[in-house]
């Protein structure tokens, strides 16, 4: 099996979809291995998004990340990685599928409700960084 980390992000949290969340994950057929509410530091959003360092957006993301309590967890299950990115539905929630996290709940790219790890790579990146030792 495979493991995923998943941000519930705090425009999520604040819309208070995080239950929504997990009943999604959990009917998919994946399991939470790890699940804690967090204040994100900025250390920890700068090393998460590094691969965005210098674009744009990256500040205003940033600010986003850390500006209020998020639930991150570890989602397992045979192809836990693409299984999440399809719950979740494209990165712009205008063009995600109806029917998918984003498709359903949100409407502009950077308060796009949920984060998943988008490879076996990066998951593992980011479950050392938010969950040492899990
Ligand atoms: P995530 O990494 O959060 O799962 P993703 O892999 O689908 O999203 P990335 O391209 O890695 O998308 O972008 C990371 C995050 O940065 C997006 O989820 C979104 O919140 C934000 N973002 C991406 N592009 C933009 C943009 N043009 N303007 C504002 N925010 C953006």
């Amino acid at each position: 099996s495979e493991r995923s980390l998943v941000l519930v992000k705090p425009d999520g949290v604040s819309r208070g979809l995080v239950g929504e969340v997990i009943s999604r994950v959990e009917r998919k057929g994946l399991t939470l291995a790890a699940l804690e509410l967090r204040n994100v530091e900025r250390s920890v959003a700068e090393q998460h998004y590094a691969e965005h360092a210098g674009k744009p957006f990256y500040e205003s993301l940033l600010e986003f990340i850390t500006g209020g309590p998020l639930v991150a967890m570890v989602v397992e299950g045979e192809n836990a990685i693409a299984a999440f990115r399809q719950l979740a539905g494209a990165t712009n929630p205008v063009q995600a599928a109806t029917g998918s996290i984003r498709g359903d709940y949100a409407v502009e790219v950077q308060y796009n409700i949920v984060h998943g790890s988008d490879s076996p790579e990066s998951a593992k990146r980011e479950i050392d960084l938010w969950f040492p030792g899990v």
